[in-house]
């Protein structure tokens, strides 16, 4: 495998490959992988011929008052892991080399309403620090697709709302929640739980499930449910940001009627916040 640090000998290694005719997959991360990540890797060496990830905590997506100094950062392992995956170029660029200009000048990438609700509004400015960077990655890495986690379920729909608003050419592949044997999305922040927190946390996905066979009996007072599962969690230690259940891809509110959901749901165990989705496709 190799590694590049640097914006321009990621774009001509990409760019000799394409002109050879081979196809380029593409898997953005923040590092400190797990079994989540390498699993998108995975799905990017069956549909592509070589392989590009790149690991970068991105400062303009976190507040202030975030985890941007204390997000774990594990490049030697994160760098063997991907070796082992039969990962072809890992891009691995300081914050400088990202952005020069400083974080404050930066261009930036300004996602409609799908940015603005749920994990916009906790997190103000959030969708556009994601929407930003992952637009200048798709400039250094010009792969024919690229690979996302349902696990940031909207996070992978503003990137298809930017790729199609802004006319981009590239795919994009979701591939599915990787979670712990006991249910845990798997998460970097994971990390952060204490050992009673840890065994909370599956009550999560839990509640999830219980969400979404309630859908699939049939109930369609969606408020109730959301009311119910956040009683539930905030009995279970969780202080709950939102539950809430949405119209997929659009993520507008549900109506009673339609059949292609997703319960969606930000909670906080101590000091850690936590996100997961289920959906729910209604026959
Ligand atoms: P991150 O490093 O957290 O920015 O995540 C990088 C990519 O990995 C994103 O597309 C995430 O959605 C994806 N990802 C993170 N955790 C999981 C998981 N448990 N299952 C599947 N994909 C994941």
């Amino acid at each position: 495998m190799h590694t590049e640090h640097h914006i321009r000998n990621v774009q001509r290694l990409v760019n000799d490959w394409k002109r050879q005719g081979h196809s380029v997959g593409f898997v953005p991360t923040m590092g400190n992988l797990h079994a989540g990540h390498l699993a998108l890797v995975k799905r990017a060496a069956q549909l592509a011929d070589k392989v590009v990830v790149s690991i970068f905590v991105n400062p303009i997506q976190f507040a202030p008052s975030e985890d941007f100094d204390s997000y774990p950062r594990t490049q030697e392992q994160d760098a063997m892991a991907l070796a082992e995956a039969g990962v072809d170029l890992l891009f691995a660029p300081s914050v400088s080399e990202m952005y020069p200009a400083g974080v404050e000048q930066q261009t930036r990438v300004c996602v409609g309403h799908i940015g603005d609700i749920l994990e916009g509004a906790s997190r103000p400015g959030f969708f556009t620090g994601v929407a930003t960077v992952v637009n200048k990655l798709f400039h250094i890495v010009p792969a024919d697709l690229a690979v996302f986690g349902a696990k940031d379920y909207q996070q992978l729909q503003v990137i298809r709302r930017m790729v199609d608003d802004l006319s981009m050419n590239i795919d994009i592949i979701d591939a599915p929640i990787v979670r712990e044997t006991d249910g845990l999305a798997m998460s970097s922040r994971n990390g952060y739980l204490g050992q009673a927190e840890r065994q909370a946390a599956p009550q999560l996905y839990r509640l999830l499930c219980e969400a979404r066979e309630r859908i699939l009996a049939g109930d369609t007072d969606f408020r109730a449910i959301e009311n119910a599962m956040t009683d539930k969690l905030n009995d279970c230690g969780y202080r709950t940001d939102y539950v809430s259940i949405r119209r997929t891809v659009s993520l507008e509110p549900a109506q009673a009627g339609d059949t292609s959901l997703v319960v969606l749901v930000a909670a906080w165990l101590g000091n850690t916040r936590l996100i997961d989705n289920i959906a729910v496709e209604i026959q």
